[in-house]
């Protein structure tokens, strides 16, 4: 029994990693790479795969889980309760952003992070206000209070934050500028896609659209990869480590609109950051890269089509999220953790355990 299970562990090791590992201790990452892509279930994945026709980046993953989605009070969770589960590892109701139940704030994995003196950053293909990004530095009751999320972004360190949404800065009810406290505070702040590829900034906050930035073949264009890069680049000059979240907003945007062209750019899209996350990781030996999506949405099937012509006959069954249990996709040190199928909430706990974080 006992040599059973050791050659299932031995196994199960080098399934993941592809080699066995050199030192009998298991290595911890320094640095993680979260890749949230919205409403990104397996159908739209494969989607994804079977239009390029190649294989894409996030097929380069050996270590493959599932989470369970539910929030707090609801089978179908939304976006703002499934971000909290994994930037707090708390279960919340639908709309609260990194609050619990009771609408307390709970600290999350980025907050931690930056008090332990890792370097942090956030990138989006929606507004940096919205649910997704939002969890991860904001407490507020509901996802719909934007200009409250982007004066949360004040009370952090965060290194790096790029997205849409500058109005909820600078065209703001309250009538402050948000955007001049930032740069009052060491930020660059950067308006359009070729300043913020280019900078050169340590600091920067990156608003490549006045709220929702618009589709990848739209002027959003390839920002996602390259705001990832610049994320990576910035905060890979920190020794003691980062931990950075970029999400590919879009993907839930076209299963609600029930158009399938629209899921696949966006996924293809989303894949070149994963390649990007990928890239990096392989040559730095220290980042763990996660991969996984909040929830799906549209209710997706895949009902015909051909491989040979790379094309996709898809139905949906919904315009709301559905309640599937998700991959989640690791590479790294700490990889082979992800395996198995586990709560949403477990993401941050293994995420801060990789880390070496506590709050
Ligand atoms: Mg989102
Ligand atoms: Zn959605």
């Amino acid at each position: 029994m006992k040599n059973c299970l050791l050659i299932l562990f031995t196994s199960f090791v080098i399934s993941c990693n592809g080699k066995t590992p050199p030192e009998p201790i298991p290595k911890k990452p320094k640095n993680i790479i979260f890749l949230i892509g919205d409403g990104m279930g397996l159908a739209q994945i494969y989607s994804g795969m079977v239009t390029k026709g190649d294989a894409l980046n996030i097929e380069r993953f050996k270590c493959i889980g599932f989470h369970k989605t539910y929030s707090f009070n609801n089978i179908i969770t939304d976006s703002a309760a499934g971000a909290t589960a994994f930037s707090t590892g708390e279960k919340t109701y639908n709309g609260a952003i990194a609050v619990g139940p009771d609408s307390i704030p709970i600290e999350t994995i980025l907050e931690t992070a930056e008090k332990k003196g890792l370097s942090t950053g956030l990138v989006a293909t929606s507004s940096i206000t919205h649910a997704t990004p939002a969890c991860f530095i904001a407490h507020v009751k509901s996802r719909a209070l934007d200009e409250d999320i982007a004066s949360d972004f004040l009370k952090t360190d965060i290194d790096v934050f790029i997205g849409g949404g500058s109005s909820f800065f600078e065209k703001r009810t309250d009538g402050k500028n948000l955007l001049n406290d930032l740069k009052a505070k060491g930020y660059e702040v950067d308006t359009t896609k070729n300043e913020i590829i280019s900078s050169k900034a340590k600091k920067l906050v990156g608003l490549y659209a006045a709220t929702q930035p618009d589709s990848a073949t739209g002027v959003r264009g390839d920002i996602l990869h390259k705001a990832t890069q610049k994320c990576i680049d910035i905060l890979s000059e920190n020794q003691q480590g980062f931990f950075m979240m970029a999400e590919g907003s879009q993907i839930d945007w076209g299963g609600h609109a029930n158009k399938q062209t629209y899921i696949i750019q966006e996924m293809l899209d989303f894949d070149k950051a994963i390649g990007k996350a990928l890239d990096f990781a392989e040559k730095d030996g220290n980042t763990l890269v996660i991969v996984t999506a909040d929830h799906e949405t549209g209710g997706f099937a895949i009902t015909g089509g051909s491989i040979k012509d790379k094309k996709v006959e898809g139905k949906f069954i919904s315009t709301y999220h559905t309640g599937v249990m998700i991959p989640v996709f690791a590479y790294g040190p700490g990889a082979e953790n992800f395996t198995g199928i586990y709560q949403n909430t477990d993401i941050y706990k293994k995420m801060m355990e990789e880390l070496g974080l506590k709050k």
